[in-house]
C-alpha cells in the first residue's frame, strides 16, 4: 500500500483528502467528534509538508442535495480542531481557493456511490494528489474512495494505514492465544467474522442477542429474547465446526421488555422463561470470559455482550470492556456500538487499537480485500 511518503514534494500542491467524517449530528450539534479527531494526524502532516487540503466526506444517506445532511457543522468543528478556517464549497463548479477547503457531502453527487468515472474526473481536476484516510468507507467502491485514486498520484493516509496494518496483523501473526469476542444483535451480521475466527482464533467468546440462535440450536428455551430465525443454521454450523473453541454464556440477566425500567430477573443457566428476554450475560459468564481475556496474547472484540445502552443490562459489557482494557496482550476493538460502549465506560484510551470502521474492519477480518485499499496498492 502506498503511503504519504510515496507522494514526494507536496509544497503548494492541492491534495484531495477523502476522510470519514460521518459523525452523529442532532439539530446541527455533533454528538461525538472522534472520527474528525482521528483524521487530524494526516491533515496536520500534509499541512506541515505545505499542502493545501481539499477535503471530501460523506454524511448519512441523503437522497440528493438535502441541507439536513450538510457538512457545515463538521467544517466548523474541524476549523476549531485545526485552529484555522475551513471553507465549505457549495458545489464542485465553485470550489474556492484556500488552505483548507471542504467539499459538501459527496453523496449529494448522483455518481458518488456508483463509482462514476466522470465524477471522479471532476474531483481529480480539482487537485494534484489524492489521499484516502477514510477507513470507515474503504469497503465501498465509490467515486471518492475508488475511481479517483486511479487518476492522481495516490496514497493511504496515516489512519487508513494504521487500521489496515493493525487489523491484517492480528490475523497474519497474532500473539497467542488469540481470543475473539463476538457479540451484538445478529449472527447473520457476524457470520463471516465467526467463520474467519474458526480458522484463526484459539477461543471464541459469544455474547449479546447473538447467543440465542446458538441456544435455540442446542434445544434451550429462549423465551421472548431477540432470536433471529435465519441465524439458527449458521449458529449450528459454528457449533459443529468450532467444538471446544466456541464458548457461550452460562447465565443471563433478563427483562420483560427492551426498557431500562423493566423488572430485572437474573437466571443461573440459559433457559429463558416465557415472557422474559435475555438482555445481558450474567456474572459467572463475565467472570469466565474475563479470565480467558486476561490470559490472551491477542484479543479482538466486536459486538457488545448485552443491551449496554440500558443501565440494568450494561454490567456484562462493562465487565468484558474492563477485562479487555486490563489485558496485557494486544487488544483491538471494532464496531460502532462496541466503540460506543468503550467510550461510555471511559475506557477508549485503554486498548491497543480502537478501529474507526465498523463494516470495513469486519470485512478485513473476514479476509476480504477492500476496494479503497486495493486501489492504493
Ligand atoms: P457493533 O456495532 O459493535 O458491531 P452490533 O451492532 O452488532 O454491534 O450490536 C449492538 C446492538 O446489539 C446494541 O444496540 C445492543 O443493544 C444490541 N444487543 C446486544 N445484546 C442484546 C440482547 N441480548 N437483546 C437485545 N439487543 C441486544
Ligand atoms: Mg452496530
Amino acid at each position: 500500500m502506498r503511503t504519504l511518503d510515496d507522494l514526494g514534494d507536496l509544497d503548494g500542491r492541492r491534495v484531495f483528502v477523502r476522510v470519514d467524517f460521518n459523525v452523529p449530528i442532532n439539530d446541527g450539534v455533533i454528538g461525538d467528534d472522534a472520527r474528525i479527531r482521528a483524521a487530524l494526524p494526516t491533515l496536520e502532516e500534509l499541512r506541515r509538508r505545505g499542502a493545501r487540503l481539499l477535503l471530501a466526506a460523506h454524511l448519512g444517506r441523503p437522497k440528493g442535495r438535502d441541507p439536513q445532511f450538510s457538512l457545515a457543522p463538521v467544517a466548523a468543528r474541524l476549523g476549531e480542531l485545526l485552529g484555522t478556517d475551513v471553507t465549505l464549497a457549495g458545489d464542485l463548479d465553485h470550489v474556492p481557493d484556500g488552505d483548507v477547503v471542504m467539499l459538501e457531502n459527496v453523496r449529494f453527487e448522483a455518481g458518488e456511490t456508483k463509482d462514476d468515472a466522470t465524477l471522479a474526473q471532476k474531483y481529480a481536476s480539482l487537485a494534484d494528489a489524492y489521499v484516502n484516510d477514510a477507513f470507515g468507507a474503504a469497503h465501498r467502491a465509490h467515486a471518492s474512495t475508488h475511481a479517483i485514486a486511479e487518476l492522481l498520484p495516490s496514497a493511504a493516509g496515516l489512519l487508513l494505514q494504521r487500521e489496515v496494518e493493525t487489523l491484517t496483523g492480528i490475523l497474519a501473526d497474532p500473539a497467542r492465544p488469540l481470543v475473539a469476542i463476538v457479540g451484538g444483535a445478529k449472527v447473520t451480521d457476524k457470520i463471516g467474522v465467526l467463520e474467519a475466527f474458526l480458522d484463526t482464533a484459539d477461543t471464541i467468546l459469544i455474547g449479546g442477542a447473538m447467543c440465542f440462535p446458538f441456544f435455540k440450536a442446542q434445544g434451550h428455551a429462549v423465551g421472548a429474547s431477540l432470536c433471529e430465525a435465519e441465524g439458527i443454521a449458521p449458529a449450528e454450523r459454528v457449533l459443529r465446526d468450532g467444538g471446544d473453541k466456541v464458548k457461550l454464556p452460562v447465565d443471563l440477566v433478563c427483562g420483560e421488555a427492551f426498557d431500562a425500567s423493566t423488572p430485572v430477573t437474573a437466571i443461573d443457566g440459559v433457559d429463558v422463561p416465557d415472557g422474559l428476554m435475555g438482555l445481558d450475560v450474567g456474572p459467572r459468564t463475565a467472570q469466565a470470559y474475563g479470565e480467558i481475556i486476561a490470559a490472551a496474547g491477542t484479543v479482538f472484540w466486536n459486538g457488545p455482550m448485552g443491551a449496554f445502552e440500558l443501565e440494568p443490562f450494561a454490567a456484562g459489557t462493562r465487565s468484558v470492556a474492563e477485562a479487555v482494557a486490563k489485558a496485557s496482550g494486544t487488544t483491538v476493538v471494532g464496531g460502532g456500538d462496541s466503540a460506543a460502549a468503550l467510550r461510555q465506560f471511559g475506557l477508549e484510551g485503554e486498548v491497543t487499537h480502537l478501529s474507526t470502521g465498523g463494516g470495513a474492519s469486519l470485512e478485513l477480518i473476514e479476509g476480504k480485500t477492500l476496494p479503497g485499499v486495493e486501489v492504493l496498492t
